[in-house]
């Protein structure tokens, strides 16, 4: 699982700088559907993509913090319960904030790698590192 993290890692170092300059982040807004007792977020995918994350971590955090069991099917997370649409937004922020924008410099161009069982973000614009606890 390391090697694999380390691999990931280094493809972004090799990407060109300009890839990610300029680049306006904008998170998709939830698209919800009710289907008898379920709320589906039909754009999951377009979501965790746009955010450059790990579809099973960003779907296990919604689950915990809107405190329902879901799964991913297909580009859409199903989610057991009503869940607000105001509400999944709020965390898809949350998760921004917490995952995804550097601490530093504010911009969203880091990654997440695991060392000793922490989570590590990275960022690639500015090269600052923190540990997220889980
Ligand atoms: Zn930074």
């Amino acid at each position: 699982m390391d090697d694999y993290d380390e691999m990931l890692d280094d493809a972004h170092e090799n990407m060109p700088e300009e890839v990610f300059e300029e680049a306006r982040f904008e998170i998709p807004e939830a698209e919800t559907r009710k289907e008898g007792n379920k709320t589906i977020l039909t754009n999951f995918a377009d979501i965790a993509e746009t955010l450059n994350r790990d579809h099973d971590h960003l779907s296990k955090f919604l689950q915990g913090q809107l405190g329902t069991a879901g799964h991913i099917d297909g580009k859409q997370l199903v989610l057991q319960g009503k869940s607000r649409r105001g509400l999944i937004n709020a965390k898809i922020e949350q998760y921004t904030d917490t995952y995804v924008i550097c601490d530093e410099c504010g911009r969203p161009d880091t990654s997440l790698r695991k060392e000793k069982g922490v989570t590590i973000m990275k960022c690639e614009a500015c090269g600052a590192r923190d540990s997220l606890d889980e």
